[in-house]
């Protein structure tokens, strides 16, 4: 019953947020008022290693509103999609994480941080997102390591040369790349055969699983195929010490979740993490 509530408690604050924020199209155009005014900021979630030591952080975007406050990507990405204006924002994001990165590598403590950042497809497959990325990169000295993009298979198209042949491009440069939310689309076999990647994100749904017989077995599989491909093992969603400590046991190498501290605020994660 007490789950119940919850999920309905959330289910009508969305909806009521949803009804605060009006139509998609109002909703469009406000964002690209929010855009030209940069309305936004980047959350940071850390991600550690084993031992629980900090290894980097993903940055997560956030709508600063001026009347609802701090509004969560889901109610707005999907529609600053389809209103064509993620390639924008996209670069905000960049731009911004770009800047963190910098002002990291000037302290002992961060300097080492990898921060990973979300990419949408239109964002991806614009013409100058090579550039843009490679020459902010460039512009702040920043070695390209420390960045990783993060792609979902909803980018994963017809055109998987085209695809791959970006992805190279980037890694060529030293920038890493990982598939975010692993196993919740249609294909997510036959890309893993394909693509060139360093680091899988298996998403929270199968880490969440693990208390059955069959949700253990598959997320232990899953870890080992990626394990044997060569590829880093992030075990996202991670909420409890059990869910940690399984996941350790298959194998994975870099943990994020609850558990070890939500998305905060630029200078709240400093504080709190580094
Ligand atoms: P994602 O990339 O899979 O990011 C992880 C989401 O899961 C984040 O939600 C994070 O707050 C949440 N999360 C992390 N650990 C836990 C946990 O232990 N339990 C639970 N229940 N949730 C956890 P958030 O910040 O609301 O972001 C949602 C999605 O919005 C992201 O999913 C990503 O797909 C998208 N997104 C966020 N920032 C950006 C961005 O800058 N660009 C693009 N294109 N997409 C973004
Ligand atoms: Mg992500
Ligand atoms: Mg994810
Ligand atoms: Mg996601």
């Amino acid at each position: 019953i007490h789950a119940a509530v919850v999920a309905l408690l959330l289910c009508g604050s969305v909806l009521l947020l949803q009804r605060k924020l009006g139509p998609d199209s109002m909703l469009a155009r406000e964002l690209r008022s929010a855009i030209a005014k940069e309305q936004f900021e980047l959350f940071f979630q850390p991600q550690v290693d084993g031992a629980g030591g900090l290894i980097g952080a993903e940055a997560l975007l956030r709508w600063k509103h001026p009347r609802l406050g701090y509004v969560a990507p889901d109610n707005f990405i999907p529609i600053a999609e389809r209103a064509g204006l993620m390639p924008e924002l996209g670069g905000w994001v960049l731009r911004t994480a770009v800047e963190t990165l910098s002002a990291w590598s000037l302290r002992e403590d961060t300097k080492d941080l990898v921060l990973s950042v979300n990419v949408s497809p239109d964002q991806f497959f614009k013409e100058d997102f090579f550039e843009n990325v490679t020459s902010a990169l460039e512009a702040s000295a920043i070695e390209p390591r420390r960045l990783q993009l993060e792609l979902t298979e909803t980018m994963f198209v017809a055109d998987v040369d085209g695809l791959v042949k970006k992805m190279k491009a980037l890694q060529d440069r030293g920038i890493g790349i990982a598939l975010d939310d692993f196993g919740t689309g249609y294909s997510s076999l036959s890309y893993l055969r394909q693509l060139p990647l360093q680091q899988l994100k298996i998403d929270r749904s199968f880490v969440w699983a693990i208390t059955t017989k069959r949700g253990a077995l598959l997320v232990r599989s899953i870890a080992q195929m990626g394990h044997d491909l060569g590829l880093e093992i992030l075990a996202e969603g991670i909420e409890t010490d059990e869910q940690f400590q399984f996941m350790l046991d298959c194998g994975c190498s870099a943990f994020q979740g609850y558990h070890f501290g939500r998305p905060l605020a630029l200078h709240a994660f400093e504080d709190r993490f580094v």
